[in-house]
């Protein structure tokens, strides 16, 4: 293949784009009356390592990976040659009716490997497209599981308020976020949430270690109070991201194994934004030494270049499959897409032969760690934290405390993120933080970029939020 490395700088017409954005497009999770005031989307054309050019021709670091996904960086040249062979090869073929292709049956082991690192029992994968499919995978197969083990009563999932668990039906309902449950009439039956290890927001000036026995007994209570034998799973997210990069304590992880195990409640990591290095392993629990039944991954394992989704499933659960028998009714016509399983293939690779991992781990996570210290005596600051390389900035209005603006309350981190995105940097507001998660290829040196441009934006947002 001659195609050159990286195609020319294309020239698009704006104001037709922006245009034929309001006339037909509706972007994802958006105010679409809000779209249309600011005359169209946010359009963006290029990207390049760590950095996305927008309409405008403006270059901004992208302190976001895309959606928490760009783990390996733009302008892969590999993964496009990846792709390409693949289409040429077998664009497409399905894996329905014990059907399969070879990059999926590749990738499959090549995640057991990883999953393997810390839980040799996780040794099966099953293929989606998303991370939210993975989710919805994930609750039938837990039910079926139940069902097939002669529990069926076994139906109900605890999952935690402010968690992010996707936007399908079942996602948005596994999911604790009150604003979208708040259309359509979610959550479907058969959910419990209970409380977040957020310890800055819910648990400020609480001895951590108290504050995770606190959280942790809240999934125990509600065991009890729904009745052990009708609770089928427990979800959560290592670190929750899209909730605003809450870290929890240290115990709290394992406090939460304990609790499953006893009642004998399949554990399930939602693992879409911590695997794939994010918090300097391979999935995130692994950081926390713990064994989930079940993974969700999706984001990182393709990098985003292509969408591709997967849920990691314990011998304990395969071998009920494989003793009774029976199909699983479920499946997407793009599970083990082999273009997309492809790509993800080399995308691993190219985290194994650059050691981004271990960087994260080592280097540019505790470097990052560092350079957000720097923030610390910032009088709009109240807390700074970061795990590999995922964080969040949490904004207060008196310097000690975790008080907000008042009569702001929620926006201070719109505010601040909008000031870094006109500094050249994209970060994202969640309420009353700033939360960022670049790809892993990031340096030293961009890390401070990403803290200074922050420092600065928090200045220039003083006078507007005082
Ligand atoms: N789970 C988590 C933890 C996520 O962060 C996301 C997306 O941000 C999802 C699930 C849903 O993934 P997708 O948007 O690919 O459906």
């Amino acid at each position: 293949m001659n195609a050159p490395a990286k195609p020319p700088v294309r020239n698009y017409d704006m104001n037709e784009l922006k245009k034929l954005d309001m006339a037909h497009h509706l972007p994802a999770q958006s105010d679409y009356k809000l779209q249309h005031e600011l005359g169209g989307s946010r359009i963006i054309t290029r990207a390049d390592g760590v950095f996305i050019t927008d309409a405008e021709g403006k270059s901004l670091l992208d302190g976001m990976a895309g959606l928490w996904c760009v783990n390996v960086g733009y302008g892969r040249e590999e993964l496009a040659r990846v792709a390409y062979e693949q289409m040429l090869e077998l664009p497409y073929y399905n894996t329905f009716f014990k059907t399969a292709t070879p990059p999926p049956v590749k990738l499959a082991a090549k995640i057991a490997e990883k999953m393997a690192l810390s839980n040799p029992d996780l040794t099966h994968v099953f293929f989606n497209s998303s991370g939210s499919e993975a989710n919805d995978t994930i609750f039938r197969l837990v039910r079926y599981y139940w069902e097939l083990k002669g529990e069926p009563e076994r139906t109900v999932f605890i999952s935690r308020k402010n968690a992010y668990h996707g936007s399908t039906v079942a996602g948005a309902s596994l999911g604790g976020m009150t604003f979208m449950h708040a259309q359509g009439g979610l959550p479907i039956p058969g959910i419990e949430h209970v409380e977040q290890p957020y310890h800055f927001g819910e648990g400020f000036g609480e001895d951590e270690e108290a504050f995770a026995t606190r959280v942790a007994n809240s999934i125990e209570e509600r065991i009890l109070a729904v009745g052990p034998e009708k609770v089928a799973a427990f979800i959560g997210e290592p670190v929750q991201g899209a909730g605003g990069v809450i870290i929890p304590p240290a115990s709290y992880w394992p406090k939460v194994e304990a609790i499953c195990r006893k009642y004998g409640i399949l554990l399930i990591c939602d693992e879409v934004i911590c695997g794939f290095g994010r918090l300097g392993h391979w999935f995130g629990h692994q950081h926390y030494g713990i064994k989930p039944d079940l993974i969700a991954m999706a984001k990182g394992m393709s990098s985003g270049y292509l969408p591709i989704s997967a849920v990691g499933v314990s011998k304990k659960i395969v071998d009920v499959l494989l003793e009774k028998g029976g199909d699983f009714v479920h499946g997407y016509t793009y599970s083990g897409h082999p273009t997309c399983a492809a790509v993800s293939l080399a995308n691993i690779g190219i985290m194994e032969n650059e050691g981004l991992i271990e960087r994260t781990r080592d280097v540019t996570g505790p470097y990052l760690a560092k350079a957000l210290k720097r923030l610390d005596s910032h009088p709009l600051v109240g807390e700074a934290r970061s795990l590999g390389l995922i964080g969040a900035v949490e904004i207060v209005s008196e310097k000690g405390t975790n008080k907000r603006f008042k009569g702001a309350e929620g926006t201070a981190g719109p505010i601040v993120r909008d000031l870094c995105i006109k500094n050249g940097l994209m970060v994202r507001g969640i309420r009353d933080s700033i939360v960022m998660c670049p790809p892993l290829i990031i340096t030293e040196a961009e890390i401070d970029q990403i803290v200074d441009t922050i420092e600065k934006s928090l200045n220039e947002a003083e006078p507007v939020l005082r």
